[in-house]
């Protein structure tokens, strides 16, 4: 996986991975591999052990009270796990590096995964990160739609809050009983 200009890879494997974290290092690397990053060298369980941490922070990206705090948040991840950007042509095509070569697994996908963030956030807007609004679903999206205006999760939990509203119209308000 290449970073693109906005990206989209990068900031979808975050919360892929935040919302259901993988259990070993093996799942992590195949999960990654999924998801069409390269794998150079062999993911370790002390790779897992960062990468966990790594998702803890980033959630707390999302969970920000405000832009500033979430710039903040991520300047933070970018000052522990980028270094100056490098042009590198390794796989053929000359493209951008933000990390030094023959880095372990899990700092090769720390800087993939700020890097990545800072592209979305600020080329597609710093509010495009969020949790589902049905409350007790706490799954954790990038919103990449056109609109910008993502609320849920998927359309199931976008069907189960449209019924839950249409039962509350429904009902009849609050007041004193015909009866
Ligand atoms: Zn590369
Ligand atoms: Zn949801």
């Amino acid at each position: 996986m290449h970073l693109n200009p906005y990206g989209e890879g990068a900031v979808h494997l975050a919360a892929e991975l935040a919302n259901r974290r993988p259990g070993t290092a093996q799942e992590l690397e195949d999960r990654c591999r999924a998801a069409g990053l390269v794998v150079e060298g062999p993911v370790l369980p002390t790779d897992l052990t960062r990468i966990l941490a790594l998702l803890d922070s980033w959630e707390s990206v999302v969970d920000a009270a405000d832009e500033r705090e979430r710039a903040e948040r991520l300047n933070r991840m970018l000052a522990a796990d980028a270094a100056h950007p490098r042009l590198t042509d390794h796989t053929g095509g000359w493209h951008l590096h933000y990390r030094d070569d023959h880095q372990p697994f899990a700092a090769v996908l720390s800087t993939l995964i700020a890097v990545g963030t800072a592209f979305h956030l600020v080329g597609r807007g710093m509010h495009r990160l969020g949790r589902c609004a049905v409350a007790e679903c706490t799954t954790v999206f990038a919103d990449t739609t056109r609109t910008g205006r993502r609320r849920y999760c998927s359309q199931r939990c976008a069907n189960r809050d449209a019924v839950r509203r249409h039962r509350r119209a429904a009902r009849p308000a609050s007041g004193p009983a015909l009866a």
